[in-house]
């Protein structure tokens, strides 16, 4: 027997349409690439998404055609997360980080016919318009003042917008269709796209909005520093309309200077990024000695926090860090760290040990560990091994990709290296191929790079495996160190000496200018394992 329950189905423009009903007042605030701060309310957002919707019409799109962004984190973009994929066509938020092949690449696999553009990357599309044979149209996200002169056949956003009507009925279809189209940057081969639908977009932002999870509502003062062009900013933008949260959007000030400058101004409560731009804001912050006293939760993901970044956050700032888990295939929101019960329970100390680990699953997402053979692992805290997950936000497949490789019955095989406690929280021990393996036992690297990145003159570190003819392979640790200061290898040994088991400490420490990163900010350690190859076989 079925239940008698409404079969309404879940979309991405029904969440717009409840902010304009009922938090029709609450404000979104975006650092306009052009120069100069942009406000309006939920209410105008949703007339100029629903302008948007008509103006693709005119363009030419179609119901689930894909529809490509190259963008900063804008009221514009976010007009186009609702307008694109609340028309029913597919939004494909390109990453321009990535290399000009892979974007080659990405925009003729997803056969975007057309293209929104903010002015900063018209460089990169002029270099590359001679390898986009299906593209149509590319829209330059500008006032009409604002237009440059450019090689390319430019429309301009706003003159289109403006000569669009705001009369548009959101269609209703299949929850399953899809919404939003996202490639993961991965450091072997081409891209991959995650091809998301309205149900898993909405079911996803349900979850994230809980206190257990994100914790967005209506009092939200809201700064997503990751970028609304990877895994569509961790989906706040979806979670902060449902809930008419303040959104502040940071366009293309990521430096730590405009980061604080927004957050001070606008009173900011919840930052979202991932460590290394948290590196940058908080060194801005020790150097000219300024405090951010609104800041109350700063959600660190997309790479391990620190346990100095979760101290730094906390006693200087007086900000929690929410630790979380996720990944492009998982929409991305897997596993949150967020304030509970049993935390309240423990030592400042003890608290902050249970903060470097990545947390707990949010609900919906189940989580569990499996040798090679995928047998499952005890949930002990000790044992580790490939962390596995399920749930109704995490892919199935790659978009037009026959490569079903990764996944096994229900489990999605995430390429990460894990324990889980008996509180269910689990710990990332590296990403399977960065594990450095040492005479038959495993080194994590993200352990002694939390460490190491703790001593005050370090800026940022990297721990790579190195091939080694006795060991198999030894540790080799790269630092910047921070502007002003200076160090010695016997300054960063003598650190870890106490903190880390002997067999972990690094055969060598070299000091460099900078470390390579991907196009979603994390530590290139592959072109470093072949920099460094040789390093311990000369
Ligand atoms: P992406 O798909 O680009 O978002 O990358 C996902 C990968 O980032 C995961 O598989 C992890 O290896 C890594 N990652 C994400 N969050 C964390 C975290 N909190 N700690 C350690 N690694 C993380």
């Amino acid at each position: 027997m079925h239940g008698l329950m409404m079969d309404s189905q879940l979309s991405i423009s029904s969440i717009l349409t409840h902010a304009e009903n009922v938090h029709q007042h609450a404000e979104i605030v975006s650092r306009k690439p052009e120069g100069g701060i942009f406000r309006y309310t939920y209410a105008d957002a949703g007339k100029r998404s629903r302008q948007a919707a008509n103006m693709l019409a005119t363009l030419g799109v179609k119901q689930q055609d894909r529809v490509a962004t190259l963008a900063w984190n804008t009221h514009r973009h976010f007009e186009l997360y609702f307008g694109v994929s609340g028309s029913g066509a597919v939004l494909h938020t390109v990453n321009p980080r990535l290399f000009p092949e892979q974007i080659i690449y990405i925009l003729n696999h997803a056969e975007d016919e057309v293209l929104f553009l903010d002015i900063q990357f018209i460089p990169l599309i002029e270099a590359v318009k001679d390898k986009l044979p299906l593209l149509k149209h590319i829209v330059l996200m500008v006032d009409k003042d604002s237009m440059p002169e450019s090689s390319l056949d430019l429309l301009c956003y706003e003159e289109l917008i403006e000569a669009a009507s705001s009369d548009y009925e959101w269609p209703s279809f299949d929850e399953n269709l899809a919404a939003t189209l996202c490639y993961t940057s991965g450091t072997t081969g081409n891209p991959k796209g995650v091809l998301y639908s309205h149900r898993s977009t909405v079911i996803h932002a349900l979850a994230s909005m809980t206190n257990d999870a994100l914790g967005v509502s209506n009092q939200s003062i809201i700064l997503p520093v990751v970028p609304m062009f990877h895994v569509n900013a961790w989906g706040v933008p979806y979670a902060a309309t449902a809930a008419g949260a303040t959104l502040v959007l940071p366009g293309a000030g990521m430096d730590g200077g405009s980061l604080y400058e927004l957050i001070d101004g606008e009173n900011v409560e919840l930052l979202l990024g991932v460590p290394t731009v948290w590196l940058g804001l908080l060194q801005y912050c020790e150097k000219e000695s300024l405090t951010m006293t609104s800041v109350q939760d700063v959600v660190v993901g997309g790479a391990a926090a620190p346990m100095s970044m979760i101290k730094a956050f906390q006693e200087k700032h007086d900000a929690f860090v929410i630790h979380a888990w996720g990944m492009t295939e998982l929409s991305p929101l897997g596993t949150v760290n967020a304030r509970n019960s049993y935390m309240a329970s423990l030592s400042l100390e003890e608290r902050y040990e249970l903060q470097a680990k990545q947390g707990r699953p949010v609900y919906g997402i189940e989580i569990r560990i499996v040798d090679d053979n995928d047998n499952e692992l005890a949930k002990d805290g000790k044992a580790f091994g490939r962390l596995q997950v399920s749930g109704p936000w995490v892919a199935s497949s790659y978009y037009k990709h026959e490569d079903q490789s990764d996944w096994t019955g229900k489990w999605f095989d995430t390429g990460d290296v894990a324990t889980i406690d008996e509180q269910g929280y689990m710990n990332i021990v590296d990403r399977a191929k960065d594990v450095i393996k040492s005479g038959g036992e495993w080194i994590s690297s993200i352990d002694v790079e939390n460490i190491a990145v703790g001593h005050e003159n370090v800026a940022e570190c990297a721990v790579i495996g190195i091939a080694h003819p006795k060991w198999d392979e030894r540790p080799l640790l790269l630092v910047i160190v921070k502007e002003g200061a200076s160090m010695t290898k016997e300054d960063m040994t003598g650190y870890l000496e106490d903190k880390i088991v002997k067999w972990w400490m690094p055969d060598d420490v070299l000091f460099v200018e900078e470390l390579p990163h991907t196009a979603t900010g994390k530590l290139l350690k592959r072109e470093l394992r072949d920099t460094y190859q040789d390093y311990y076989s000369k």
